[in-house]
């Protein structure tokens, strides 16, 4: 690595997106402490919280509000400071910006309207609790919050029970004993988890064992603090097994009176698997 190009001047016209510590206040770095020092003002998502922050690290700066409700105007009046010539931070209550916090929307909105923008990395709970979790890194799938009932809830987790990768969900305390039993339901009790609890703070602590134990263990302890959930992906299906799940699929389709071209059609379109392996597979049905 070479630290011959750092950029460490604090430029006008640019947002910074800065990274702030999940609960640890030693974990601010000293770029996030300059840059927040030196732009012209702070937008964050909650000014309270984050105006304790900048007085605990000892900054004073002006701030404005950016979250969930104010976005739609917030956004192009930043965008406004921003092209007059001010400099931005954006900080959310803890962690990574636009990382299921606000923050999304303002970046793309700089990228549309020619704004540079830069990142002041630092600590982000799914990836810090991806790395602890023990479970495979490779590849990973980032869920953030599912959606919390209903429909939409239903199909997240059907869809997301199928994927291969290593899923990293964030969840509140009070919802964790009836997510875990439906990770049970969708998922299969057998799979890994590890709870990530409280990441950085006195009460660190990670949880791992299956999702048919988590379920027995918090029948007995209340969960508290903030969690991150990491799950291992669905198991490689094997060839035979793959055959076996297009042809029932298949037939099913077809029972119910759907031509075999587009039963072929909506099996390609569920499982994602290459139209010629599922055309042989079906072809097999009644051979
Ligand atoms: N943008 C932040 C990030 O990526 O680090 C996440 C913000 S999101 C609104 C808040 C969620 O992150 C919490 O509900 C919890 O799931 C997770 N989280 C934040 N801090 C945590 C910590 N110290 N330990 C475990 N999970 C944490």
């Amino acid at each position: 690595m070479s630290y011959t190009e750092e950029r460490n001047k604090v430029e006008k016209s640019l947002l910074y997106l800065v990274a702030t510590p999940i609960g640890n206040l030693a974990d601010i770095t000293e770029r996030a402490l300059k840059v927040l020092s030196e732009v012209d003002f702070v937008a964050a998502e909650d000014t309270r919280n984050s105006g304790l922050l900048l007085s605990r690290l000892g900054i004073k700066k002006p701030m404005i509000s950016y979250h969930d409700h104010n976005r739609t105007e917030r956004g192009p009046e930043i965008v406004e400071r921003l092209k007059g010539g001010e400099s931005c931070a954006l900080i959310s209550d803890a962690g990574m910006p636009a990382i299921s916090d606000p923050g999304e929307e303002l970046v793309a909105l700089c990228a549309r309207e020619g704004i540079r923008v830069s990142i002041i990395p630092g600590a982000c709970a799914a990836v810090s609790a991806l790395a602890l979790s023990g479970l495979s890194t490779r590849r990973f799938a980032f869920e953030g919050f599912l959606p919390v009932s209903g429909k939409e809830r239903k199909k997240r987790l059907t869809d997301i029970a199928k994927d291969e990768r290593t899923l990293i969900i964030y969840e509140a305390p009070h919802r964790l004993k009836k997510t875990l039993a439906e990770f049970c339901e969708y998922f299969g009790s057998d799979r890994r988890i590890a709870l990530c609890r409280e990441l950085t703070k006195l009460n660190e602590e990670i949880i791992r064992m299956t999702l048919a134990a988590a379920c027995e263990y918090y029948e007995s302890v209340e969960p508290r603090g903030e969690y991150v959930l990491v799950i291992d992906g669905a198991p490689e299906a094997t060839e035979a097994e793959e055959s076996v799940n297009i042809a029932d699929r298949a037939a099913a389709l077809i029972a119910g009176g759907m031509s075999q071209k587009d039963a072929i059609k909506t099996i390609v379109k569920e499982t994602g698997l290459p139209k010629n392996k599922v055309y042989a597979e079906v072809l097999k049905i009644g051979e």
